[in-house]
């Protein structure tokens, strides 16, 4: 992989690479995307096959502005509100698609998701060159997702001719996706890093949790696959304790607290913390690439302490469960 800084040359150069039917890893707020043309179709199934992932599982369209959007979905007046409220940022949309969007994007469901992210560089690429593109994480199908450019590189590396490196992602995991229905209603298919409080705020109701009738759904093929239980998942084996309570570590294994712990560690237990002081947006920007590391220690299993159960603290405990669900 030929990793680019942001240049006029390089977005230039990249932009019609994707043109081309290429794939380019770009940076977003969220996480590193593995990135092709959204209407073209062999670009798109190339995705598939570097990430490994199944065609059962939709991806994500990024688009430069709302008018972009417009091109490739129905919009109600709630969806229209939420993208003005929440746009450029980590909120995803699932909105009835328009014909342009080729079926193996939206893996043959009548809907589309879509966002447009914040980070300058990308949205430089979307808007100033005209392109909407599908960007499922830069990882292989199931492991952690990367939010650097090196993480990318490890990973997908060999498989993949082009990077951009905007930094490491500001947000650290990925966006919000909500299930816009035709009639207004808003649901959730994914906590992420727009807090549902926020979402609720703004459509002046509870958002109704859609994961496990998803998730249900998507063994008959019709909702949502994507929810699946195992993911992010690094090959050390991984257990959860509840924010204030003490894990059960044997010598051997590792914690990690989302602060920084009082304590010392006992005898042969190593100890990490993803924030000095338990702010949650901290956390969620270390949280893969600590799971990473750990991947690289020798530790038995890792003990990660779960955040509070709220705004960001959502988000990061859906991906602590996913990579610590059974094998
Ligand atoms: P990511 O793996 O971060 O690219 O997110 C893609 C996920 O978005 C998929 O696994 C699905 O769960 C969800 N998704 C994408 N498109 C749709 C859709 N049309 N309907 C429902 N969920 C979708
Ligand atoms: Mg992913």
């Amino acid at each position: 992989m030929q990793r680019f800084t942001g240049t006029n040359e390089a977005l230039e150069f990249l932009a019609w690479q994707l043109k081309a039917g290429q794939l380019v890893a770009i940076p977003t707020e969220t996480v590193y995307g593995l990135a092709a043309d959204a209407l073209n179709e062999q670009a798109c199934r190339e995705i598939f096959a570097v990430k490994g992932r199944p065609l059962i599982d939709p991806l994500i369209v990024h688009v430069g502005s709302v008018a972009a959007a417009h091109r490739l979905a129905h919009w109600s007046p709630i969806a229209i509100e939420l993208a003005n409220r929440f746009w450029p940022g980590p909120l995803t949309l699932v909105l009835p698609k328009q014909e342009i969007v080729p079926d193996l994007v939206t893996a043959g469901r009548p809907t589309v998701a879509l966002r447009m992210p914040r980070h300058s560089l990308t949205l430089r690429l979307l808007s100033g060159y005209g392109l909407n593109l599908a960007a499922p994480s830069a990882n292989p199908f199931g492991y952690v997702s990367p939010t650097t450019l090196d993480h990318v590189k490890v990973s997908l590396g060999d498989r993949l001719a082009w990077g951009l490196d905007g930094g490491p992602c500001e947000v650290g995991v990925e966006s919000t996706i909500v299930a816009v229905s035709e009639t207004g209603g808003v649901g959730l298919l994914r906590p992420g890093g727009v807090p549902t409080e926020a979402l609720e705020a703004v459509v002046g109701a509870p958002i109704e949790d859609l994961r496990e009738s998803a998730a249900e759904a998507s063994t008959e093929g019709l909702v949502a696959p994507g929810m699946l239980a195992r993911h992010y998942s690094p090959r050390t084996p991984i257990a959860l304790f509840v924010a204030g309570e003490q894990p059960k570590v044997e010598t051997g294994e590792a914690v990690v607290w989302q602060q920084r712990p009082r304590e010392a560690p006992a005898e042969g237990v190593s100890a990490f913390w993803l924030s000095e002081d338990g702010d949650l947006a901290t956390v969620a920007r270390a949280l893969f690439g600590m799971l990473r590391q750990m991947d690289s220690l020798p530790s038995s299993r890792v003990w990660f302490e779960l955040a509070p159960e709220q705004g960001l603290g959502r988000a990061i405990n859906d991906r602590l469960r996913r990579a610590a669900a059974k094998r």
